[in-house]
């Protein structure tokens, strides 16, 4: 991007909406304030919305959430409603430029609804998901094609894995002449499970004995029992995440040579592990060597999850105002950092 494209972007801001708005919705909220290339006017939680053109304050809205429960209840700009989503698409109208969901993607196929209704309302921009499971993207690409004829540029998988992760790996893939193995092994503590309630039901989800619909069945207390038989602990491995057909989409190499797994500590803020990558290949002189990637233990889930998702959108936008849309995925598309 050039200089005189950024400029732009300072003068009229890329204006966002965050669909959903927990954990990850309010810290991508935050993270946004600060943000000069970026306006965040249009949230929705399952019970309500909230859209102010000139800007919402995340201040207020967090406020507001936690005391009862809903954007809807905000004083100025806030709607109470069972059709949040919709209704917030059909009033804020072409004003969101981009959307993040941050949104549960509970049932399995969720996220793939959501991306309909935003095909049927005729709305064009920018949608950006941290979507996880490989069977989800799957949903998506089947529907490439509408969602390019509808105008709409959707970047999907764009959070920490898949995201963050899958993106450095196929950058450090490009040593290589061929990929033997991708390792994605991460650690994230958080201090309570409830600041994550999504999170922590669809990670539940990849034990074993479970799936989707016996995680999302389970209630609050039915969580937490299984937390107290863990010390807080997921130990999750060679989970169906989509980084696989991600990095398979993108050429770097076949799915079955991806794996993920990780530990997830839900009692405390320390990752029990530092979340790192490691891709093991052969260069073209015959030498097999492997590149580490490690984030930074200070760095949250939340960091690592809501920067990468604007970084896509604010990529999405270049690519939408140049008239490329359908689906993307992390794994080919650099994101773009945000001002
Ligand atoms: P959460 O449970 O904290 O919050 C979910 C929010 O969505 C709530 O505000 C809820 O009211 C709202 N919501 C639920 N149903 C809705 C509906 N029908 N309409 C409107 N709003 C609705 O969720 P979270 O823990 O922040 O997780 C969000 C998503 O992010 C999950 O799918 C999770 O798997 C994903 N995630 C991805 C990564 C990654 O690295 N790719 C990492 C962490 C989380």
């Amino acid at each position: 991007m050039n200089t005189e494209q950024t400029t732009d972007l300072i003068n009229k801001p890329i204006r966002v909406g965050v669909l959903g708005y927990g954990g990850l919705g309010q810290a991508a909220a935050r993270l946004l304030a600060p943000k000069r290339e970026m306006l965040w006017i249009a949230a929705a939680d399952q019970k309500g919305y909230a859209y102010a053109p000139e800007g919402l304050n995340s201040k207020q809205c967090e406020a507001i959430y936690k005391s009862r429960g809903s954007l809807g209840y905000l004083e100025s700009g806030g709607s109470s409603s069972d059709r949040s989503i919709a209704e917030l698409i059909a009033k804020a109208g072409n004003n969101v430029d981009g959307y993040f969901l941050a949104l549960p993607n509970l049932p399995n196929t969720f996220m793939a609804s959501v991306a309909k209704q935003f095909i049927e309302s005729g709305w064009q921009g920018v949608l950006v998901d941290a979507i996880k499971r490989t069977s989800a993207v799957e949903q998506l690409l089947a529907m490439k094609d509408e969602l390019q004829a509808a105008g709409i540029t959707y970047m999907t998988g764009c959070g920490a894995t898949p995201g963050l992760l899958t993106a450095a790996a196929a950058l450090a893939a490009q040593s290589y002449a061929e990929i033997h193995s991708v390792n994605i092994t991460f650690g994230v503590g958080i201090a309570n499970w409830e600041a994550y309630r999504a999170t922590i039901r669809e990670d539940i989800a990849h034990l074993p004995g479970y799936d989707v619909a016996k995680a999302q069945a389970m209630t609050d207390a039915e969580v937490e029992a299984l937390l107290d038989t863990t010390d807080g602990l997921l130990k999750l491995e060679n989970m169906e995440h989509a980084d696989d057909i991600m990095l398979e989409l993108a050429g770097i190499c076949p799915r079955d040579r991806v794996k993920v797994g990780g530990v997830v500590d839900t009692r405390n803020p320390k990752k029990p592990l530092s979340t790192n990558l490691q891709i093991t290949g052969r260069t073209f002189e015959g030498k097999i060597s492997t590149h580490t990637f490690t984030l930074g233990d200070e760095t949250s889930m939340a960091a690592n999850v809501c920067g990468p998702a604007f970084g896509y959108l604010k990529a999405g936008v270049m690519l939408h105002k140049k008239g490329l849309h359908g689906l993307f995925t992390s794994a080919e598309i650099m994101p773009q950092f945000v001002r």
